[in-house]
């Protein structure tokens, strides 16, 4: 059996539903990637995270609305889009713990910044706004082509996965990180200086990227590569 990766997930609270929802092309690319995909609910109670991190191998914060500025000490802006505090809570949580267990994170869009406020970074909490003269981030008819180019350092986890310093990728995002967490660095960004990824400079494994690979390999079997590199990360 390959690893066992915990996969968190959208919860959206309707007037009489509570609804949890994940993208399957989450559950594909780790499939494609050679992992085992389980989905994991959002609870509150702290046991329940250290249980949910006993069955894994690996966790991928997966994509979803936006992060409440509250937790990284900002007032809401306007343009802030829909935010559910329980979910920030809950991967904030497993993301520590897991961080503390030296257990493989990967984290993607909205997984990327959990990761960078965890660390006691900051995100833009509208990138058009905050950053008027950014190229566009936002491309939603077709998240399965490429959209804008990023440019990657030689010295990074992406470049070992693509072996290249420019990679065409989608881009699905009005947030962005702002200052960098602790013990991460920026790996890549697009001409506009938006971070597309960063890893750890430390001994743990974490590893961010601001596209969507998951939603790339159905065009393009490359980004399978970056999934087989995080699953492979995450053998015992
Ligand atoms: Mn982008």
């Amino acid at each position: 059996m390959g690893p066992v990766i915990g996969l968190t997930a959208q919860y959206e609270q309707l007037v009489n539903k509570k609804m949890l929802e994940i993208n399957n092309t989450y559950v594909d690319a780790i499939l494609e990637g050679g992992g085992i995909p389980i989905v994991l609910p959002i609870v509150m109670d702290a046991d329940t995270i250290d249980n949910y991190l006993d069955l894994v191998d690996g966790i991928l914060l997966t994509g979803g609305g936006d992060i409440s500025p509250l937790s990284f000490g900002e007032e809401p802006i306007k343009e802030i889009g829909s935010i559910c505090i329980a979910r920030d809570k809950m991967e904030l949580e497993l993301f520590r713990r897991a961080y503390e267990r030296d257990i493989p994170v990967l984290g993607i869009c909205r997984g990327l910044q959990i990761i960078n406020i965890a660390l006691e970074g900051t995100v833009y909490q509208d990138i058009f706004v905050q950053l008027p003269y950014s190229i566009a981030h936002v491309y939603s008819e077709n998240v399965s082509q490429g959209f804008h180019t990023i440019n990657i350092l030689k010295d990074s986890l992406l470049y070992e996965i693509f072996g290249k310093d420019k990679l065409v990728v989608n881009s699905q995002h009005h947030q962005s990180i702002k200052d960098i967490g602790e013990n991460l660095r920026v790996t890549s960004t697009t001409v506009d200086g938006i971070v597309e990824s960063v890893e750890s400079t430390n001994d743990k494994f974490v590893f961010g990227v601001q596209f969507h690979p998951e939603a790339m390999i159905y065009n393009d079997k490359e980004f399978i590569k970056l999934f087989n590199y995080f699953v492979n990360k995450c053998k015992k």
